[in-house]
């Protein structure tokens, strides 16, 4: 029934925040520690339960996200890890943990470090004070700072900055001091994504009254092509569209997810995908551990994508990377070359600029990259 990948990284869920952010559409939940230990609980049975379906299977990434998950212990998160080396062949020289400005200073980061965290990504959005009351964030600049310090003082050495830009009212000329300050704090690695308007989130409903502005989406591509250009300067390379990193550092375990490799998953509203079949689990932490504590399965959806899914979703994730779509693996994989699948959209977009063949690869070019997302819509119009 399943099938075993040799080699997946591994995702664990902790969908615990000290405030919900208006923007945020992940599985995040406003928590003061009263389902902390019974959720942990919760997490180890269903890491194990996973390494029961996928005996043998060598986990080489490892990402713990969020949620906040710096809001538990470093013995928790120990204790996550100790799972999943009882559960699979652990051989992971990157594990993620994810950690916000505003929680650190409850735990030392030597301490995750000694629990065999080996990379963190820290939440520090703007490095402004309007905009991060804005954002609804907990934190001030100065707290990304010492959170930063506290990081490398844990004896980390691969260190993720996240940023948002094209905010409501934001100048350019302030994100380009909000991406100094970041440089500045000499990150291994960073990511700059535009601010969304998820539906559901309290940032959509804002804008539907009229109290949020969206920026136009021309203004965005020029933030986003400033952006790409100062990290490039910096001596970041832009290895995905909104993710920038120093020689050797990319994010090893996000890469699966662009190159649509495995990656295993546990915990509340996490998805995990085996090279074949995906699923996801329940959302509510309520839910997944009266589950658990039931001996039910904390599954929602399974389903086995088809090959027009397939290769829709391997063309939009592999040309996000500067890597660019393996036309070879691609044939290998689908059984016809991406020139066949999408003729009239890769001959516009080559004719256009916004395409072009790299060492047997397809990559988007930079101006390509500024309309990535109508590009896209292109490709499922195609084949519709
Ligand atoms: S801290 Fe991150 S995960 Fe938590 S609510 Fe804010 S954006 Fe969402």
């Amino acid at each position: 029934m399943y099938p075993e990948p040799v080699r997946a990284g591994f995702y664990v869920h902790i969908p615990f925040c000290v405030r919900k952010c208006g923007y945020c559409d992940f599985n995040s939940h406003a928590s003061t520690g009263e389902l902390h230990a019974a959720y942990q609980e919760a997490l180890l049975g269903d890491i194990a339960e996973t390494g029961r379906r996928y005996p043998g299977v060598e986990v080489d990434t490892v990402f713990i996200g969020g949620g906040t998950p710096s809001l538990f212990t470093p013995a928790q998160i120990g204790a996550i890890l100790d799972r999943l080396a009882a559960s699979f062949a652990l051989r992971a020289a990157e594990i993620t943990m994810e950690a916000n400005p505003g929680t650190v200073e409850r735990h030392d980061f030597g301490d995750y470090r000694r629990a065999g965290v080996t990379r963190v990504s820290m939440g520090a959005q703007s490095f402004d004070a309007a905009e991060l009351a804005m954002l609804d964030r907990i934190h001030s600049p100065e707290e990304i700072v010492a959170a930063v310090r506290a990081v490398r003082a844990g004896g980390f050495d691969n260190l993720n900055l996240d940023l948002i830009f094209a905010l409501p009212g934001q100048s350019l000329g302030t994100w380009r001091a909000n991406l100094a300050a970041a440089i500045a704090l000499e990150p291994e690695h960073l990511s700059a994504y535009n601010l969304m308007f998820e539906p559901g989130t309290e940032f959509f409903h804002r804008r539907a009254r009229g109290l949020l502005a969206e920026k136009p989406g021309e203004e965005q591509a020029e933030f986003l092509a400033d952006t790409a250009h100062r990290l490039e300067a910096a001596g970041y390379e832009p290895y995905e569209i909104s993710n920038f990193a120093r020689a050797g550092r990319a994010c090893a375990h996000n890469l699966r997810y662009w190159r649509r490799e495995p990656v295993l998953a546990a915990g509340a509203g996490a998805h995990g995908f085996d090279g074949r079949v995906r699923w996801s689990n329940v959302r509510s932490p309520q839910e997944y551990i009266r589950r658990a504590r039931a001996g039910e399965s904390v599954e929602a959806t399974r389903e086995e994508p088809g090959r027009e899914e397939g290769m829709l979703e391997a063309a939009m994730c592999r040309l996000r990377l500067r890597e660019g779509l393996d036309e070879s693996r691609f044939e290998r994989e689908f059984g016809l070359s991406p020139g066949t699948a999408w003729p009239r959209t890769l001959r516009m977009a080559a004719d256009r600029g916004f395409v072009e063949r790299r060492d047997g690869a397809l990559a988007l070019t930079p101006a390509g990259i500024l309309i990535s997302q109508a590009l896209f819509a292109e490709f499922a119009r195609e084949r519709a």
